[in-house]
């Protein structure tokens, strides 16, 4: 029987289709995975009572499937599509492909997430010459049909018959769209219209005659003029461009899987464009920009779809809080139709109440009546983000856990950036003003394309981008540029929401700028700005600045929501957060920004400095150990006043000092002048000077003469640095100031070697504070850096206080690979997906993390309580922290300006 159910259940047709309308859909809001973000809330929307044209979603299964069956949809998809269309045109009263009264529909893709890059949506979908008559009659509104019919000639032919079809133009100006676009401007221009709207209905029939024409001359295929055609191109295209070449690079740099597949929404057409009672806009339910709880938005009356966003005409402001000085003569909705700003009002708290989340939404309204096309989750900066998560908790919508859960740690990276400095932003001369998209600021190089932002950024060029909009072609440049400056759109362009996801400085609606892409200037007031010219942007204020001002690190103690969720995620952490730092300064910086200790203080950074070198390149260079030893004992008091410095700084946190690491021909004189000078003060002959630097060459030195095995065959110099920390400890110790050294042996790979540099420090540190009479509680530890290290913790245990994890040196050394030399190939295999990331910037958590997991435990299984951290950059990276966090680390240290990050991520670590 068992075998009966389980066969009738493969031979049951599956559900590809969900409908939604009049109060009652098929899906809800949790169904992302199957129905796409946007359908899923489509039904959402429905079953709240919200009014939305009804329609149905085409499962993101449809997709998968579609690309297992060679691209095609499958058999059983008609008839459920039949069937959905029925029911839509029951509840519309109208029927698709009628020639008196049709019904009209838009094609919206959907994935899990919203993705530029997708094809975007078409509108007015079964116009045809079949069904145009019948809508003039039933509208009497010749014009609004012409506008429509043109629009769905645009969207179709770019995203269908171009895009989806894989129609690469040569340039942008080869374009359809780009075509079309540029024969209504000739048409504007012939008759001095100065906006699209005052195209007349007979205008508007003309260029539907001419637009029929470039698309097939262009495209050479006519524009399909059959409703059932054009629904099933849509339907397709939106499957094609699943793994069209934009949507792609957006998923790998967004680091998305590429089998999710999307759905498609098909739905009712509503009119924002039959005239002056009819009207589209975008809102979010509080500002976007700073976080501020206040609803937001922008419209346009007798206008349809992308308009808004676009800038096609300058967007008007949703209500008197959004007004600007730059748009208060604008009319508002709030002021023009106040009910219907109330309804709008009413449905978007209702929203945010539902949703717990600021809510970001798109709305139509025809002939006065409203319909919500849209809610997602809003993109935010962030600096809103932080602000919104702590003041939603504050107001009781969600809990702490939940607005820490709810920041990204790399937005709090955003307040820790720079901004304007504004003594010199006063004296500046401003060369425009935009839109502020996007807060901080930002300097660097005019470039005028995407291409240009990523092939300069890869030089290590700093840039700005600078278009007039931009639109999902230019998101790889968009990523690679520093900031983005844009001539058109508004708070809800493209750009803007691109750069807020991103918390990219961003300026938008610039009017001023006109871009001149041929000769690759931008003319500004009778101003030329060529690329590759400095120019500095507030994108907090939306203005931009000719050359390089002055940019101010942040502040982020003088913002009091950071403040505010920086302590709450602290409450929640259980992971401590250090500090690489090698200079009181660094410490004290890293102290504000919450360090807990020094985690890595690196000694061979002090030996670099101009009183010391001479010194340091002596002692190498000496062949005896008396030289060596008059050489160290110049450096012992430099080093203990170093020592001192940071002691004092962190006023008996713990600070873990690394004995020294790199190869000591990292301190040589690399020309003979140097090595001249270096003979002369050493009272040595030249050529034998020489002879000893050359001899001191290492064809592989990062697996050279370096960290212990320095040590172990110099043990006068360890010797000469834990005197310097046990020196300066019992000083300070001696002045009542608290310390905590913690004396770390790097590189070990074998137990002998810290069993005997253990011994070494051991002696000396005895001796100093017998001299003190004093004592000073100090361990002695190692780094595990080393496969070797990993696999015999349990033995190196029997030797260390504490294992400090040198994830760089270990992530080299597991892979066989040197960091610096990995430029050449490692990017192609991130590129390429042989490596998913980049095992330097987070964890290789399958390989070096399994090595660390096992040094864990073997050294617990020999110290129990044995303290253990991270040190290195992986212990600022989010993800990495998060897995530090799971295998039972105490710290992790970072630089100084990671260090919030460290302790936000760890808080998250702890919450999961
Ligand atoms: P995106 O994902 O790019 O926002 P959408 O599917 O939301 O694309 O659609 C683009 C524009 O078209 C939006 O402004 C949306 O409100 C509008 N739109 C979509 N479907 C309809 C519809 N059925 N009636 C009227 N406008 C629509
Ligand atoms: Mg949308
Ligand atoms: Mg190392």
């Amino acid at each position: 029987m068992g075998k009966k159910t389980a066969k009738k259940s493969v031979k049951r047709a599956r559900k590809w289709v969900y409908f939604f309308g009049a109060e009652k859909a098929d899906g809800k809001a949790t169904m992302k995975n199957l129905l796409g973000g946007k359908g899923a809330n489509l039904a959402e929307m429905v079953s709240l009572g919200i009014p939305v044209p009804p329609g149905f979603t085409i499962t993101t299964e449809v997709c998968t499937e579609f690309y297992q069956n060679r691209q095609r949809e499958p058999q059983r998809l008609k008839a459920q599509l039949s069937k959905s269309i029925a029911k839509t045109e029951k509840i519309m009263g109208k029927k698709f492909g009628d020639s008196m009264d049709p019904l009209l529909l838009s094609v919206r893709s959907g994935a899990r997430a919203s993705m530029p890059g997708m094809m975007e949506t078409v509108l007015n979908v079964g116009l045809t010459t079949k069904t145009i008559p019948g809508l003039i009659k039933k509208t009497d509104n010749p014009r609004f049909v012409y506008d429509a019919y043109r629009r769905l000639m645009m969207m179709y032919s770019d995203v269908v018959m171009e895009k989806a079809a894989g129609i690469e133009p040569k340039t942008e100006h080869d374009g359809i769209r780009h075509k079309l676009e540029a024969e209504i401007e000739l048409v504007k221009k012939k008759k001095r219209y100065k906006n699209d709207t005052d195209l007349t209905a007979d205008d508007l029939k003309k260029l539907c005659g001419t637009f029929k024409v470039i698309i097939k001359k262009t495209l050479g295929k006519p524009f399909p003029d059959d409703h059932d055609k054009q629904l099933w191109g849509g339907i397709s295209a939106v499957f094609s461009s699943w793994m069209g070449k934009r949507a792609i690079a957006y998923r790998k740099i967004e680091k998305l899987p590429d089998d999710w597949g999307t759905a498609v929404n098909v739905q009712a057409m509503v009119f924002g464009n039959t005239g002056e009672d009819s009207a589209t806009g975008v809102a979010f339910t509080r500002n976007p920009a700073t976080g501020e709880n206040a609803f937001f938005g922008e419209w346009l009356t007798n206008a349809q779809g992308e308009d808004v966003v676009a800038g096609i005409r300058t967007a008007y402001p949703l209500n008197i809080h959004t007004k600007t000085r730059d748009t208060k003569h604008l009319p508002s909705l709030e002021q023009m139709w106040p009910k219907l700003y109330k309804q709008l009002d009413r449905i978007q708290n209702k929203l945010e109440r539902h949703y717990k989340d600021m809510q970001d939404i798109e709305f139509t309204i025809e002939g006065k009546r409203l319909w919500m096309l849209q809610t997602r989750v809003g993109k935010r900066n962030g600096q809103s983000a932080i602000r919104m998560a702590v003041e939603m908790a504050k107001s009781g919508l969600i809990n702490r856990q939940t607005a820490i859960m709810r920041v990204n740690p790399n937005q709090l990276d955003e307040l820790l950036h720079p901004s304007v400095d504004p003594a010199e932003e006063k004296k500046a001369t401003e060369l425009a003003k935009g839109l502020p998209a996007g807060p901080g600021g930002a300097l660097g190089r005019v470039v005028l394309t995407a291409d240009d932002a990523e092939a300069w950024a890869k030089k290590g060029e700093t840039v700005i981008l600078v278009r007039n909009e931009t639109s999902p072609e230019d998101v790889h440049g968009m990523h690679a540029a520093e900031a983005i400056l844009t001539s058109k759109g508004g708070m809800t362009s493209h750009a803007a929401l691109v750069a807020r996801g991103w918390g990219k400085c961003c300026i938008v609606g610039c009017s001023a700028l006109h871009i001149d892409l041929k000769k690759k200037v931008i003319n500004i007031n009778g101003k030329k700005i060529k690329q590759g010219d400095y120019i500095t942007l507030n994108g907090s204020k939306g203005r931009v600045y000719e050359g390089k001002l002055k940019l101010t690190p942040a502040d982020p103690e003088h913002n009091k929501w950071y403040k505010e969720l920086m302590t709450w995620a602290d409450q929640f952490r259980t992971l401590n957060v250090r500090t690489n730092a090698e200079s009181p300064s660094d410490a004290k910086a890293a102290l504000k920004f919450g360090a807990e200790g020094i985690g890595l203080c690196r000694t061979e950074h002090m030996f670099f400095e101009a009183d010391r070198i001479t010194a340091v390149r002596q002692m190498i260079l000496s062949d005896n150990l008396a030289g060596r030893e008059k050489a160290i004992s110049k450096l012992l008091p430099m080093q203990k006043g170093d020592f001192k410095g940071i002691f004092k700084a962190m006023a008996g946190l713990p600070v873990t000092i690394r004995l020294l690491d790199p190869p000591l021909h990292e301190f040589l004189p690399h020309t003979d002048k140097d090595l001249r000078a270096l003979a002369k003060s050493m009272r040595v002959p030249f050529d034998k000077l020489k002879a000893r630097n050359e001899a001191l060459h290492e064809f592989n030195p990062m697996l050279g003469h370096r960290g212990c095995r320095l040590g172990v065959t110099y043990p006068e110099l360890y010797a000469m640095q834990a005197r310097a920390i046990m020196e300066a400890a019992c000083e300070l110790k001696k002045k009542g100031v608290k310390v905590y050294p913690e004396i770390m042996i790097p590189l070990v790979s074998h137990v002998n070697e810290l069993k005997d540099m253990r011994e070494v420090v051991l002696d000396v540190a005895r001796e100093v504070q017998k001299k003190y009479k004093i004592k000073v509680s100090f361990t002695v530890g190692t780094m595990i850096e080393l496969p070797r290290a990993c696999i015999t913790a349990d033995e190196i245990a029997e030797y260390a206080d504490f294992y400090s994890f040198g994830t760089n040196d270990l992530t080299q050394t597991t892979y066989g690979l040197s960091r610096d030399d990995s430029g050449r190939f490692l990017p192609y295999y991130v590129e390429h997906g042989l490596l998913k990331e980049d095992p330097f910037v987070s964890i290789d958590q399958e390989g070096v993390g399994e090595l660390m997991k096992m040094a864990v435990k073997k050294g617990r299984s020999v110290k129990g309580d044995m303290k253990m951290g991270i040190c290195g950059e992986h212990g600022g990276e989010p993800k990495s922290v998060v897995f530090c966090h799971d295998i039972g680390l105490d710290y992790v240290s970072c630089s100084p300006f990671r260090v919030p990050i460290a302790r936000f991520a760890a808080a998250q670590a702890a919450l999961r």
